[in-house]
Parts: C-alpha cells; sequence; structure tokens
C-alpha cells in the first residue's frame, strides 16, 4: 500500500526535499517539533521496522550516513541532534513507512517523559 511518503518520493505530491538518491529520500517533516526536522525515508516501501528483511541492512545502514550529511547540511551536526524511529501503535507510527526522523536545533531535553 502505497503511502503519503511513497507519493512524496515518486514526486507525485510535493514536500521540501532535502536529499535523495537511489535508496533514500530526505525531506522536510510538514509539522516540526524543533527548528530542524528532517525524515529520512526508504524509497523502498517497507512499512516498519518489523518488516525489514535481511537485504534492507545496506540501505538501513545508508540511512544513518544520510543522516549524518543531512545533519551537516541543515548546520545541527556540531550542536547535535537526536535520530528516532518509531515502530507500531504504542510508540505513536502514524505514517506506515519506515522513517527516521531527524531532530535538531534546539536542546531536546529528555528523550522519553516518565510517566
Ligand atoms: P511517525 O509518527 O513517526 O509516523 O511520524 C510521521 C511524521 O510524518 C509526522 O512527524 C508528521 O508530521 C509527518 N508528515 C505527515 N505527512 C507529511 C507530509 N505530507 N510531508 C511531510 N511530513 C509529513
Amino acid at each position: 500500500m502505497t503511502t503519503i511518503f511513497g507519493k512524496i518520493i515518486a514526486k507525485e505530491i510535493p514536500a521540501d526535499i532535502v536529499y535523495q538518491d537511489d535508496l533514500v529520500t530526505a525531506f522536510k517533516d510538514i509539522s516540526p517539533i524543533a527548528p530542524v526536522h528532517i525524515l529520512i525515508v526508504p524509497n523502498k516501501e517497507i512499512p516498519t521496522v518489523n518488516d525489514v528483511v535481511p537485504d534492507d541492512e545496506h540501505m538501513l545502514g545508508h540511512m544513518f550516513l544520510v543522516a549524518k550529511i543531512v545533519a551537516d547540511e541543515q548546520g545541527i551536526a556540531r550542536s547535535g541532534y537526536r535520530l528516532l524511529v518509531n515502530c507500531g501503535d504504542d510508540a505513536g507510527q502514524e505514517v506506515y513507512h519506515l522513517h527516521m526522523h531527524l531532530v535538531g536545533g534546539r536542546k531536546l531535553g529528555p528523550m522519553l517523559r516518565r510517566e
């Protein structure tokens, strides 16, 4: 099932794409939680981390390399940033096309709130 991210990757709907190659696409989150909020998305439609297979290993590692490149381009490599992947309902995943959030540009505070 193609999600909204699949349509962004195919350029069927607009997005602010900051990086694209044959494996991944990175674009600005439409509802940013920090001054820099980029989504790094595999071009292959993988719904969640639960759906990755051994053949995806290279692409998954590549996502980190692209995160580093984009963080540098966005000017937050030295100040720091957070990389986050939600998987499934309890994590609050909204779009079922695997993606890594790259968030920075301000002090982000503790990673998780204690309940
Ligand atoms: P998650 O909760 O991890 O599934 O995150 C989904 C993210 O996608 C949210 O931060 C949304 O703001 C973002 N998002 C949803 N639709 C779009 C869109 N059309 N363009 C850019 N980001 C989007």
